[in-house]
């Protein structure tokens, strides 16, 4: 016998457990699908600075912990696996995962963004091996070292000039010949005499057979290939929303980010969407996690609307 939940929350960043802290003390049956990676971006992430309540900071992955146990102690359920498929045709919805399938009167989508990759073979032979999304999490492993940061947006500056405190050097390799980061964060990029700019340019190849040990570039403009020798690649081209589970039934922009129509609600009644996945704009831990409050309540004040009642329930 399946169970039927008030709302079956899909991914387990700051957005998903705050979703759950809230609506779990809300006294509504509560169950989180966390993914087979638990804990979402922060897991990637080291020293968190900025979020207020840890004055000396924290790192992401025992931060995440916290957002779990806070969940968790309010009676939400949770199973570290990936949602496969949703029905949404009808309520309550549908939802089937390796285990089996869970009902849920609301579901909110809670599933972020990943970082992208260029997609070549090379790339993804080397991953972890010097090649990297993440200088934050990273960084530290090149000390002393050559590494290329690629992108030109405010991510590939802010890695850049982070990077400088470990590397000896960073080249910013960027597709165009104008940056598309803010003129503040150009500016720092520009003036920190440990970072240089190779413009015009793909990368084609990263080389290295255990290790990294250099990329070849192409110039767009003129064809001509070269070889940079450096030991780190750190990719800052922006990011995906994972939302391929929703395509077709859930209204998104362009590039597939979630667009709520009503406060939190997405285009379906009953499913909402907070964090990452609706956002390509702020992205940040403490904007997720309020995200996910405000999903928890429009999500109780439209149960309470439909005059449902409440709990967990065995189903079919
Ligand atoms: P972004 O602004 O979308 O920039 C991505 C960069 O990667 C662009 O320069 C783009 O080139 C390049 N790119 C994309 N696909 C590529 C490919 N396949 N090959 C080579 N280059 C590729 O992403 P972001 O830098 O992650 O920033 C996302 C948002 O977060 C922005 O709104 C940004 O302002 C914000 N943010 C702010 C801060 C801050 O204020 N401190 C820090 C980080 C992020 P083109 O320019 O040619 O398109």
């Amino acid at each position: 016998m399946e169970k039927l939940y008030d709302v079956i929350i899909i991914g387990s960043g700051p957005s998903g457990y705050t979703a759950a802290i809230y609506a779990a003390r809300a006294n509504l049956s509560v169950l989180m699908f966390q993914g087979y990676q638990v804990g979402g971006q922060l897991m990637l992430t080291s020293e968190v600075e900025n979020y207020p309540g840890f004055e000396d900071g924290i790192l992401g992955p025992p931060m995440m912990e916290k957002f779990e146990a806070q969940a968790r102690r309010f009676g939400t359920e949770m199973i570290p696996e990936d949602v496969s498929a949703i029905d949404f045709s009808k309520r309550p919805f549908k939802i089937t995962t390796d285990s089996g399938d869970y009902y849920a009167r609301t579901i909110i989508i809670s599933t972020g963004a990943s970082a992208k990759w260029l997609g070549l073979p090379s790339e993804a032979r080397l991953q972890g091996r010097g090649v990297t999304a993440c200088a934050t999490c990273d960084g530290f492993f090149f000390k002393n070292k050559d590494v290329a940061v690629i992108g030109g947006g405010d991510t590939a500056m802010e890695e850049a000039i982070f990077l400088t405190r470990y590397v000896s050097h960073v080249t910013v390799i960027h597709r165009r010949d104008s940056l598309r980061a803010s003129k503040i964060m150009q500016d720092r990029a520009f003036k920190n005499p440990k970072i240089s700019f190779i413009w015009d340019t793909d990368v084609i190849e990263v080389l290295g057979d255990d290790a990294m040990t250099g990329l070849r570039l192409r110039n767009i403009k003129t064809g001509e290939e070269s070889v940079l020798p450096v030991q780190g690649l750190f990719l800052a081209i922006g990011h995906k929303p994972n939302t391929d589970l929703f395509k077709g039934a859930i209204d998104m922009d362009r590039a597939g980010y979630i667009v709520p129509v009503e406060h939190t609600m997405t285009n379906i009644p009953g499913v909402f969407a907070a964090g990452d996945v609706t956002d390509h704009r702020y992205r940040q831990a403490v904007t997720a996690a309020g995200d996910g409050c405000r999903a928890a309540i429009d999500l109780e004040r439209w149960l309470e609307s439909q005059g449902e009642d409440i709990g967990v329930e065995n189903w079919n």
